[in-house]
């Protein structure tokens, strides 16, 4: 056994009723400590307690700087929904783990009645304590995903997390990951999901941001030249914006020669997404282009598996 850190950022897991809804508490350690059956771990908590929708980069880079001080497994109390966000945003930025790094959460307060909490919270400090993989991984539910590949599908079941293009980790043989990429910062990353009758205007408010991620119809389909929304991308490609296509179905990956509809990708230069969740999507996309790659090189990086993300 390893020693294990808990780090909480926030989240529902530890969360109390407050006059307008759930938030989180500040002392939760207690509460925490008296519900697992796990006695021996150091307990940290980020600056800044939050409910996970308020989170961005910034926030990704503060867990990853307090994570790269710890050595044995850490534990992240997060909150479910960016949870996968996170879980992407770290497994680009840490380097070279050497112990496992498990996020896990809650559907429902540790402190109410019928929570998921401590089952979670269990499973992820054993994983953190025993489990002989080094990589950034979500257990919840009873399901132990890679972090990278997980997205949150469901608002209320306990089991919140699914890996569409990847099965579960639970049993699998555990692997280690090399790459040449040292970046330890996440640019913005927009995310604009295509809706039928989509025109110019929804590329608007994306015009400040280096990287966006566009979420096609199926294997990366989109409304194509003579349509406003082409001429759209045509000048966000001018500018310098950085695009990468993923498909919105939740499943399988983008195949964007398959029909003309696709054919945008190949003619604007858009960087086809491959099988890569949005979560990972946007944090990869962020991460190389704080790295300052462009264009070419930045397509070839975003194709070349780095952290597991892709096959
Ligand atoms: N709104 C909460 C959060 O993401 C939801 C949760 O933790 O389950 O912080």
């Amino acid at each position: 056994m390893r020693p294990v850190t808990v780090l909480y950022t926030g989240g529902t897991i530890g969360m109390r009723p407050g006059p307008d809804g759930l938030g989180p508490d500040a002392a939760f350690e207690g509460a925490f400590r008296a519900a697992v059956t796990a006695r021996d771990f150091h307990w940290l908590e980020t600056p800044h307690l939050l409910d996970s929708s308020a989170m961005g980069p910034q926030d990704w880079q503060t867990i990853a700087d307090l994570s790269r001080d710890i050595s044995g497994g850490l534990v992240i109390l997060h909150g479910t929904d960016t949870m996968a966000y996170t879980a992407a945003a770290l497994s680009f930025l840490l380097h070279d783990l050497g112990a496992p790094v498990v996020l896990t959460g809650a559907q429902v307060p540790m402190q109410s009645d019928g929570s998921d909490a401590a089952a979670n919270a269990e499973l992820a400090l054993d994983v953190a304590a025993r489990s002989p993989r080094a990589e950034v991984m979500i257990a919840f539910g009873g399901a132990l995903l890679r972090g990278n590949r997980a997205v949150k599908c469901h608002a209320q079941n306990p089991e919140a997390f699914c890996s569409p293009n990847f099965p579960t980790l639970n049993g699998a043989e555990s692997v280690q990951f090399a790459h040449p990429f040292t970046g330890r910062q996440i640019s913005p990353v927009g995310v604009l999901k295509l809706y039928p009758g989509i025109g110019a205007e929804a590329l608007g408010g994306f015009a400040h941001l280096p990287g966006l991620v566009v979420e096609a119809f199926g294997s990366g389909n989109m409304p194509g030249e003579g349509t406003s929304f082409h001429a759209a991308l045509m000048l966000a490609r001018r500018r310098g914006q950085e695009i990468v296509v993923v498909t919105q179905t939740g499943g399988g990956q983008v195949a964007a020669r398959t029909y003309a509809a696709g054919a945008s990708v190949a003619q604007l230069g858009l960087i086809p997404g491959g099988e890569l969740t949005t979560p990972a999507a946007v944090t990869k996309l962020g991460w190389l282009l704080a790295q300052g790659l462009r264009g070419d090189d930045l397509a070839d990086a975003m194709a070349r598996p780095v952290a597991g993300e892709m096959s």
